[in-house]
Parts: structure tokens; C-alpha cells; sequence
């Protein structure tokens, strides 16, 4: 049997960052793909925030994937209200952007196996064992495994993993620039429990839905028709997205849990690319520094991963809670917030203006039944400034 010091499921932005911290610290993972090419199917919005460039010490304007530069977010709320986001954003053409973070992989010492679903994992006393599909079911032995195989986590589950509680998003690629802002649009009947989205790229715009409701296409047309978007169809993607953030165990004999396999994505915007992109360095920086100096007691347990994670704030319980609030407000309740923050930048409140919108907020009764739930909405904008949508 082949013996290898690390296996990454999962050619996404969060295997493949893991992948390139380990190479870049010495250590040569082998990444496991799927599918025969990396970065397809798209299944995204191509939305990411700056932070997934500063992770990489990567500048965008560098980067011949970057197709559009986004200051901030126009976010849409009911009774034609619009909060500004301070969230500086890119459209990227995501299939370019994840073959870019493989060959930087490639270049620093990784490997990536295309065509090769792992289709089981077994515990052993002293490695994780792997098992490759087709003719030959090739069989390896792991170290160390980080599992980025997505939302689906499949892998996670058979290994005795909390998997991620998901949300289904389904998104037209259409022909032209359709405005020229990266936009949010909130509407508790619309799309429950999500919103629409309109990101103008290069000559195409994504248009997109994610709710918990059923009929999203139909939602999504007659969104398209209220928008006077014509449906000059290139693509459609449907796909599904962790909504409530991180899972409770991120690790445990010697299996490490990156990107959306883990729930890494914002639970009030439940963007993904940054979180996973994030995550999948903070494992491959900690699974090095085990692998180079570790201790006997570290080698299986691990746990000093989520501990790393957890003092970001992106890893807080606020998140879920702003979710929470957030998801459960009717269009009344989220037409006033509206009212309330119209036209600034609510993650720049600071200061005197705290006192200025709580002054804007007495003078709508309904809203003072909420104050906890502002504060964590408040809050939820703020870590998605500085952690992305
Ligand atoms: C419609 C839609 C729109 C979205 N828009 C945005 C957006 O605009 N901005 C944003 O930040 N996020 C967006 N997201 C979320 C974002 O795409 C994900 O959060 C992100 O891709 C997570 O990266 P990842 O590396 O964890 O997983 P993935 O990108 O899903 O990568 C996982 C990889 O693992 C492979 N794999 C799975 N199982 C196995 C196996 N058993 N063996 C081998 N390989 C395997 C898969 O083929 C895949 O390549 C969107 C999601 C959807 C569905």
C-alpha cells in the first residue's frame, strides 16, 4: 500500500489553499479531485471578498482572473430601501481562480490526482486508510487527512462527523452587465431564509436565488421579471451552501475538516470562497508545524486546530445568532430596518452615529422590540466587512 504524510479530498479553494501552505512549509500533500479538471462545474456567483487576495499576499489588480472591482455592496430591503455594505468585493472568473491556486500548489511541491473520487476512508490503528474509485480501487495510507470535499461532506459523515445544515441555491449566467453594483435583494416571502442576487461580471451577469423555499426557477424568473432582466440565458447552476456556519467537531484522529465540508461560510450572506480559502491555510499552517515539531499527544487528537480557528471572529456564535434574527424578520420588520439605515454604510456606524440611528430607531415603535437582534445584525455586518460575504 502507498504510504502518503497527507491526502486533501477536495480540489476547491479550500483544499487547494490547504494544499499550498503545506507545500509552501515543506510538506507535499497529495490532493484528491474528482472530477478531470479543476474548477468545473462552476457552481458559484463569483463574488469574493478582498480578504481571500490578502490571505495569499496576492494583489487583484495582479490577477488576469479578476474581472470586476466592487468598493462596497448595495443591499436591497423591502419598500425600495437600500443599506450600504462596506464588504470590497471582486468578480472573478472562478474557474480560473481555482486552477490559479492549484498550480501555485503544483509549483510549491503538491500533487493533484484528477479523476480520482475517494470513495471510502477507513480508521486504522496508526493511519487513515484511503480508497480511491475505478478499476483498481488503489488503496493509500494517510498520516494525515483534510477532507474539503464541500457541502456534501459524505466523507465527514462516514467518518462520525457533524455535517454542515445546507441551503439550495440555483443561478442563471446571463449575457450582458446588468447594473454596475454587486447587489443584494432581501425579502422574507420572496426567498426565505436567503435573498437574490445580481453580479455583473465581464459581459455576463450571475443572477441567483438561495432560499429554503421550493420553486427557486420560478422564484427566479419572476425576480428577473420585476427586474426587467431579460433572460438571455448562457448557463444555469444549481448547487448547495452551508447556512449556519462552522460545524461543532473540526478535527479529530488525524482527519481535519476545511471549507464548506466544515460550514466555513458567513451565515448571513453564506459566501464560502474566503472562509474555505481561510480555513484551509489556518489547517495546512497547523498540520505543518505538527508534522515538523508536533508531540506525541498532538498527532492524533488535533484539537489545537479549532482552537487556532476559534479566535477569529468569524468563528462566533454572534454570526449564527444575526442569522437567527436576521432570517426571521418579516418584510415589515425588514422594510423599517430598511427605513432606518437607507443609504449608509451600516458597518460604518461608529461613534456619535450609534446614538444618531438609536435616536432613528426610537421613532419606530416595532423595531424597539428588537434590540438584541440589531445589535447582532449590527455586529453581522461588520465581521462580513472584514471576513467577506
Ligand atoms: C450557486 C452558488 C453560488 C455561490 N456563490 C458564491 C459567491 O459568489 N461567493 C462565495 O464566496 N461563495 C459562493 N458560493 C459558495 C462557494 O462556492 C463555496 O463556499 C466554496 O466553493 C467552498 O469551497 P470548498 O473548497 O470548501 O468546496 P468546493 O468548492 O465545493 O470544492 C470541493 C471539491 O471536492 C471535490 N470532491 C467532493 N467529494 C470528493 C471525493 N469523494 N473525492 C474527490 N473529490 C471530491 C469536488 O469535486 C469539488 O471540486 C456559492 C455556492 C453556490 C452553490
Amino acid at each position: 500500500m502507498k504510504k502518503i504524510k497527507v491526502a486533501i479530498v477536495g480540489g476547491g479553494p479550500a483544499g487547494l489553499t490547504a494544499a499550498l501552505t503545506l507545500s509552501k512549509r515543506g510538506i507535499s500533500p497529495i490532493v484528491f479531485e474528482e472530477h478531470s479538471s479543476i474548477g468545473q462545474p462552476i457552481q458559484c456567483g463569483e463574488g469574493v471578498s478582498i480578504g481571500a487576495f490578502e490571505d495569499l499576499s496576492l494583489s487583484p489588480k495582479k490577477c488576469d482572473f479578476v474581472v470586476r472591482d466592487f468598493k462596497d455592496a448595495k443591499i436591497h430591503f423591502p419598500s425600495n430601501t437600500q443599506i450600504y455594505g462596506d464588504i470590497h468585493s471582486f468578480m472573478i472568473k472562478r474557474d480560473e481562480f481555482d486552477s490559479y491556486l492549484a498550480e501555485k500548489a503544483i509549483e510549491n511541491g503538491s500533487e493533484i490526482r484528477l479523476s480520482s473520487k475517494i470513495i471510502e476512508l477507513k480508521r486504522k490503528k496508526e493511519h487513515i486508510e484511503l480508497v480511491v474509485s475505478g478499476n483498481s480501487k488503489e488503496h493509500y495510507e494517510c498520516e494525515y487527512v483534510i477532507l474539503a470535499e464541500g457541502s456534501r461532506a459524505n466523507l465527514a459523515r462516514s467518518m462520525g462527523f457533524d455535517t454542515p445544515i445546507s441551503i439550495r441555491a440555483f443561478e442563471y449566467k446571463i449575457k450582458g452587465e446588468w447594473g454596475d453594483d454587486l447587489k443584494f435583494y432581501f425579502d422574507a416571502k420572496r426567498s426565505p431564509y436567503g435573498y437574490c442576487w445580481i453580479f455583473p461580471r465581464d459581459n455576463e451577469t450571475n443572477v441567483g436565488i438561495v432560499t429554503t423555499a421550493q420553486n427557486r426557477k420560478e422564484r427566479l424568473d419572476n425576480f428577473l421579471k420585476e427586474c426587467n432582466i431579460q433572460r438571455d440565458i448562457l448557463k444555469k447552476v444549481g448547487g448547495i451552501i452551508p447556512m449556519k456556519g462552522p460545524v461543532n467537531k473540526l478535527h479529530g484522529d488525524r482527519i481535519l475538516l476545511v471549507g464548506d465540508t466544515a460550514g466555513m461560510v458567513n451565515p448571513l450572506f453564506y459566501g464560502g470562497i474566503r472562509l474555505g480559502m481561510t480555513s484551509g491555510r489556518i489547517a495546512g499552517e497547523f498540520l505543518s508545524t505538527v508534522l515538523l515539531y508536533g508531540e506525541k499527544a498532538q498527532i492524533s487528537d488535533l484539537g489545537d486546530y479549532q482552537k487556532n480557528l476559534q479566535k477569529y471572529k468569524f468563528m462566533s456564535t454572534l454570526n449564527l445568532k444575526c442569522h437567527e434574527f436576521f432570517y426571521s424578520c418579516s418584510n415589515a420588520v425588514l422594510a423599517k430596518i430598511g427605513k432606518v439605515f437607507n443609504k449608509q454604510y451600516i458597518n460604518r456606524i461608529e461613534g456619535i452615529r450609534i446614538l444618531k440611528t438609536l435616536a432613528k430607531i426610537s421613532t419606530k415603535p416595532s423595531l424597539l422590540f428588537h434590540p438584541v437582534g440589531l445589535y447582532y445584525l449590527y455586529r453581522g455586518f461588520k465581521i462580513a466587512r472584514d471576513w467577506g460575504f
